[in-house]
């Protein structure tokens, strides 16, 4: 249960990378809209830590630029930022350096005197992922994170690059503290239209029992970026669409919408639920992996009359790179309820629009009591879940065209968000570090999800790493995929759903 500012013990916030973008973009304009809905500790202080040198006043000030430009609520008005900022300090130092962290125990120890409550510490890991195991080690070595009660450690993706590195971390994370302490963070969890997915499905008895193989004929989930790999081409290519999408957000989606109905809303009751469907996950057999798995690299194309770079010719990816820009995943989920219904995941870079969504395509009707005449364009049930942008639910159902003769038409049913509650929705990250205030890790991955998400997708690593493409670049910026991506469906008789765009400059 979420609690009010007054409820939440004092709290320090401590951000290792805090000179970087993660930071100035998401973490800092979450914070401060936290404080304008009193969701944040009436006694908190953040401290940023980062290599750049630079003084408190500085440090703020381009805190605030960034809550100017990139707060969902706009602008900072001026006296709610100083109050803010007047709890916001900045430490500078090297990672790997002692005296940065006895500094911070210093800085903590002044803190618990002044407030004279020992405070909760949560510590943000904002850094490039190699940094995270030697930040936790010099943490533990100042005994910041001994008390499991208090200490909460949050760690960005990427988990890892494969199956191995992911234990390796984990293992690494586990010399210094309690699992109950991490909280790996995948910002789609925090997502409204996510999160919305459990209200729908088990708030509603409508849904539950249309929810498996009898009704459902397939499920896709589609997560398309409009734009290319901007200035991350360094960190993007040694991941690839694969590692960057599909391992981490779009399978915890798909165990959103495969799971069973947890006994309670519990963080422990809906992890173990989530991890049944990874569990059931049916393994890609090696030498299968063409028929289960495509891969794309965007080439050159034009958006509105101009000419988009191919990702080769990106800045910081290598001439001749192999990485993909585009993946997409048959998948299977081998219980009960979903035995034989494929789950298509798609994701990728330079696609016509932003646009993530599931689509929950409901077999024909088993018998056609209209004449053709009537039903030419019927079409299955469909019920599509837009988790961004124009958030929402549309259910197309057939209806009878107005008139005089019997023929049929799809029509759609819709629940829009902005409509219906008409209050913006809160950043994921806004959502997330509330739920870390709160000690509440039900949106937050453990790791044995990290680890059989990686498994699914190792069959497919290997093989794409043992057999490098030949196609490369294999689509246009500015389509949807590879030829082999429709074909992936089209052999199950089966197509891509085409999301419905509408221009929103908005990021992920
Ligand atoms: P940045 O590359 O901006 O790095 C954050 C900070 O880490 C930098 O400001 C820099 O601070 C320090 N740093 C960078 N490179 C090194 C290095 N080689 N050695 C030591 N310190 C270094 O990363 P982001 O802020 O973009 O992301 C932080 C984490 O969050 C990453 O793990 C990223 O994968 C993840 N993430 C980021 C997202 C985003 O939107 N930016 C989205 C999802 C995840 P200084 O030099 O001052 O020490």
């Amino acid at each position: 249960m979420a609690r009010s500012s007054r409820q939440l013990d004092p709290t320090v916030v401590v951000i290792f990378g805090a000179s970087g973008d993660l930071a100035w973009r998401k973490l800092i304009p979450a914070l401060y809209n936290l404080g304008l809905d009193r969701r944040l500790p009436e006694k908190v202080a953040i401290v940023g830590i980062a290599r750049s040198a630079m003084a408190d006043d500085a440090f703020r000030a381009h805190l605030r630029e960034g809550v100017d430009r990139f707060s969902r609520r706009g602008k900072a008005d001026p006296a709610t930022w100083d109050t803010f900022a007047a709890n916001v300090s900045y430490l500078s130092g090297e990672y790997g350096e002692a005296g940065v962290y006895e500094r911070l125990a210093q800085r903590v120890a002044e803190l618990e005197k002044a407030w004279g409550a020992a405070p909760d510490l949560l510590f943000y890991m904002s850094t490039p992922p190699t940094l995270v195991a030697p930040v936790a080690e010099r943490l533990a070595a100042v005994r910041l994170t001994q008390d499991v009660e208090r200490a909460r450690v949050v760690v960005e993706k990427p988990f890892g690059r494969d199956l191995e590195s992911a234990l390796e971390l984990n293992r690494a994370l586990w010399r210094h503290l309690d699992e109950r302490q991490i909280f790996r963070i995948d910002h789609f969890l925090g997502k409204e239209t996510v999160q919305n997915i459990l209200a729908l499905r088990f708030a509603n008895s409508l849904f539950e029992p249309v929810w498996n193989r009898r009704y459902i004929d397939h499920v896709q989930i589609t997560v398309a970026e409009q734009v290319g790999i901007e200035n991350r081409g360094g960190y993007y290519d040694k991941f690839g669409a694969l590692r960057d999408m599909i391992q981490n957000h779009l399978v915890q989606v798909l165990c959103f919408v495969a799971m069973e109905c947890p006994v309670s809303f519990d963080a422990q009751e809906i992890r173990s639920k989530k991890v049944d469907v990874l569990r059931a996950l049916r393994p890609i057999p090696p030498e299968r992996v063409p028929h289960y798995a495509v891969r794309g690299q965007y080439g050159a194309g034009w958006l509105r009359g101009e000419k988009l770079p191919a990702y080769r010719a990106e800045a910081g990816v290598p001439e001749g790179s192999n990485t993909e820009t585009f993946a997409a995943l048959k998948l299977y989920v081998d219980n009960w309820r979903w035995n034989g219904v494929p789950f298509y995941l798609r994701t990728g870079k330079r696609m016509p629009g932003r646009v993530s969504e599931v689509v929950v395509q409901f077999h024909e009707v088993p018998h056609q009591t209209f004449p053709p005449s009537a039903s030419a364009d019927l079409q299955p049930n469909r019920l599509v879940i837009r988790i961004q942008p124009n958030e929402g639910i549309t259910l197309s159902l057939q209806a009878k065209e107005p008139g005089t003769v019997m023929r049929l038409r799809t029509v759609d049913m819709r629940f829009c968000y902005a409509e219906a509650f008409k209050t913006s929705q809160p950043e994921a990250y806004e959502t997330l570090l509330a739920d870390v205030f709160n000690d509440d890790a039900t949106s937050f991955i453990h790791a044995d999800q990290v680890e059989a998400a990686w498994r699914i997708v190792t069959p497919v690593l290997d093989y794409w790493e043992a057999n490098p493409p030949t196609d490369f670049p294999n689509y246009p910026a500015n389509s949807w995929g590879p030829e082999a991506a429709t074909s992936l469906l089209a052999r199950d008789e089966r197509n891509w759903s085409v999301p419905l765009l509408r221009d929103d400059a908005g990021d992920d």
